[in-house]
């Protein structure tokens, strides 16, 4: 059995004060035993905020990004002991735009990974293909690459904790999501994949689904075989869409 979680990507949105009216607003949505597990992902100058207000609810909170080294001459980064110092859960790792836009590779965002769950985090590990891969035939052998550099020397004890978001690039904050079959069809590789590098554990390792997920869409998704939740940017900035799309996870 595998709890649907669904995780809000902000990205670099919100200030202070959106924040704290929307965990409010979020608070006043969720039932004291929700169905499905809630993550939300604030920039870094929010997570106190977060502590703050979601600390002791049923509702986690994550960083978008740290750095794997524990502290030193990084100006600019935040480390993942920092992170969990706040009371962060959850660390996505290797998001498109920070593998597109930042150039992180496959050697950092496995670094990051790493220094998550020795940290005590739980990854979100991204990985998916553009638009150009999947039109040369090539997304499976992209997202296969991605699993095996970040996983490379993981134990399955270490793996049990993850969750992987498969994020086809083409279908991130563009409003045209995968196909459901196509989504599907590749969270059932993922899985195949998982349970052959990881035995019995990979059965049980969740996997979301990412990109231009909304309340109108959500069940195409979230009552797909292989998917377990959903990783949302745009919609998740609403607590009402991003609970309503909560919901379709639970079913
Ligand atoms: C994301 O940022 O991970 C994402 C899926 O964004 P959007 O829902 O806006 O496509």
């Amino acid at each position: 059995m595998r709890t649907p979680i669904v995780a809000a990507n902000w990205k670099m949105h919100k200030t202070v004060r959106e924040a704290v009216d929307y965990f409010r607003r979020l608070l006043e949505l969720v039932p004291a035993r929700p169905p499905v597990e809630l993550v939300i992902v604030p920039p870094a100058t929010l997570l106190w905020v977060a502590q703050k207000h979601l600390g002791g609810s049923v509702v986690g909170w994550g960083a978008q990004n740290a750095y794997p080294e524990p502290q030193g001459a990084f100006t600019g980064e935040v480390s993942v002991v920092q992170v969990a110092d706040l009371g962060a859960r959850y660390l996505i790792c290797g998001h498109s735009e920070r593998r597109h836009i930042f150039r992180e590779d496959d050697e950092l965002v496995g670094r990051k990974l790493r220094a998550a769950l020795e940290g005590g985090l739980i990854p979100i590990l991204c990985v998916g293909e553009t638009l150009e891969e999947r039109q040369a035939g090539r997304a499976w052998g992209v997202v296969e690459g991605q699993l095996a550099a970040a996983l490379a020397d993981l134990s399955p004890e270490d793996a049990s904790r993850l969750v992987i978001a498969y994020e086809p690039v083409w279908a991130i904050g563009t409003g045209v999501p995968a196909q459901p079959q196509d989504a599907q069809e590749m969270a059932a590789h993922i899985r195949d994949w998982l349970k052959e590098r990881f035995g019995r554990t990979g059965g049980r390792i969740r996997i979301q689904y990412g990109g231009s997920v909304k309340p109108e869409n959500a069940r195409d998704f979230l009552t797909l075989p292989d998917i377990d939740g959903a990783l949302v940017g745009g919609a998740s900035l609403d607590p009402d869409k991003f609970w309503a799309i909560a919901q379709a996870a639970a079913g």
